[in-house]
């Protein structure tokens, strides 16, 4: 283990004598014979050890180091005295002025090595541990900014104790400080909607038992506001210090369950929008062809096991190319748009209306047998027929509807079975005239 040791004696004899023992064992000593010099060349390249006479003329021996103990860069720089004086006094100075050690003169070559390598692994192991703790504070500090950007906290908890610890973005997520509450497992049920505290407590139980756990749930915040939150947890072992922690099922001693969480409101209600938008017909507001056929066979389902009865109607405008025609798209908009408004104000809550494509429309009427859904096609047929459509012109704009109507029955396997016969309907309906139903 060499290193760069600075020798400073006034005595060339001693300088001599200090340099040839410290060159054998494999050091590089700077030899300077006055303190002035040898503080510049500190200055200008620190050394890893200091080898300092405590009397000489001019600048001293003590006042040398205080200068070194005074500069923050330099101030770790271990200094070893060497003085012929037996002086307790000279000692105690020598430790007060900020010296790590003291070799008496006359000295034997092993004791100045002995202390010089004792000195020196002392500092460089100081040295070491003092890189150890920056670059743990520099990759903690790097992990508290990656969290906080991507909004994604870390806990953990003791299986055994339940003792917990949450990160900054953690508190943040759910509504706090960082350290703004002591962090447990029933703050965290506490957060949770209580809806989803059941779930959410098994999922955890589940994960002391062995396992692993990948839930989404909701908080509410102090402010009472509502988020959705990812939360993905893990079994860990830490087996020793030197060791890597590994993911384990079961629950031994010193285990913790280490979990990530993530504030996912954003994405959800996005999806929710994707949704709604995919089921919603952005024209009309009714429900979109896909969702409405998939709906009425779930109901189609429900009736065929429970019994009840179940109608379709189909709607078509009549001549409504000539609407468009005529007044143009944006009145032809207006007309689908009215349609709608005029269905849904005759029509129960429970029924459900929905756009099958262009001006064609499919209505399902719950526990409605042929009858009556007949009567509810004459009354939307009469109430569409009254309709009106205000035009610039003054004279507004009126329009009909043809409605094929069709009942579910025993043999139907499905509800397109319905569906073709009430379009079958709808065709007559037209062939017989429009602005009717069939
Ligand atoms: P019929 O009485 O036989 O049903 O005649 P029709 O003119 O209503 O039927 P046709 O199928 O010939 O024309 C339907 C028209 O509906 C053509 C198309 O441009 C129009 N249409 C379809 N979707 C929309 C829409 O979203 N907005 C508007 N303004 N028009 C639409
Ligand atoms: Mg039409
Ligand atoms: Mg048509």
């Amino acid at each position: 283990m060499a290193g760069n040791i600075l020798l400073v004696d006034d005595e060339q004899t001693t300088l001599k004598l200090l340099k040839d023992i410290l060159t054998a064992e494999g050091y590089e000593p700077r030899p300077f014979n006055n303190g002035e010099m040898a503080l510049r060349s500190v200055m200008v390249e620190p050394p890893d050890l200091i080898l300092l006479d405590v009397r000489m003329p001019g600048m001293s021996g003590l006042e040398v180091c205080r200068l070194i103990k005074e500069t923050e860069r330099l101030k770790g720089i271990p200094v070893i005295f060497i003085s012929g004086a037996i002086d307790t006094e000279d000692k105690l100075k020598a430790f007060q002025a900020g010296g790590v050690d003291y070799i008496t003169k006359p000295f034997q070559k092993e004791e100045v090595i002995a202390r010089v390598k004792t000195h020196m692994e002392l500092h460089r192991s100081r040295q070491e541990l003092v890189r150890a703790e920056n670059a743990l504070r520099k990759s903690e500090q790097s992990l508290k900014i990656a969290q906080a950007v991507a909004h994604l906290g870390h806990w953990a908890m003791d299986a055994l104790t339940g003792e917990t610890t949450w990160s900054d973005e953690t508190f943040r997520i759910f509504g706090f400080e960082p350290q703004g509450i002591a962090p447990s497992y029933d703050a965290l049920l506490r957060v949770i909607h209580p809806d989803d505290r059941e779930r959410v407590t098994r999922h955890i139980e589940q994960t002391r038992e062995g396992g692993d756990f990948d839930i989404e749930y909701r908080i509410v915040l102090p402010d009472g506001r509502m988020r959705v939150v990812h939360g993905k947890g893990v079994l860990v072992r830490f087996p020793d210090a030197d060791r890597r922690p590994e993911i384990i099922g079961t629950v031994q001693c010193d285990n913790e369950v280490i979990g990530v969480i993530q504030d996912v409101t954003t994405r959800k209600e996005m999806e929710w929008r994707l949704e709604h938008e995919a089921r919603t017909d952005a024209l009309t507001s009714c429900v979109a062809r896909r969702y409405f056929l998939e709906m009425a066979h779930q109901e189609f389902l429900r009736c065929r096991r429970h019994g009840g009865d179940l109608s379709m109607l189909m709607l078509d405008l009549d001549h409504f190319k000539a609407v468009n025609d005529t007044h143009g798209h944006a009145v032809g908009d207006l007309t689908l748009r009215k349609l709608v408004q005029v269905c849904r104000a005759i029509l129960r809550q429970e029924d459900l209306i929905g756009r099958l494509g262009g001006e064609e429309f499919a209505i399902l009427l719950i526990e409605t047998g042929s009858e009556r859904a007949f009567e509810v096609a004459q009354r939307l047929r009469d109430a569409v027929a009254s309709a009106e459509i205000p035009l610039e012109t003054g004279v507004p704009l009126h329009f009909t509807t043809s409605i094929g109507v069709a009942t579910m029955k025993a043999p139907d396997a499905g509800v397109d079975a319905m569906l073709k016969r009430a379009d079958q309907a709808l065709y007559e309906a037209k062939n017989a005239g429009r602005n009717r139903v069939a």
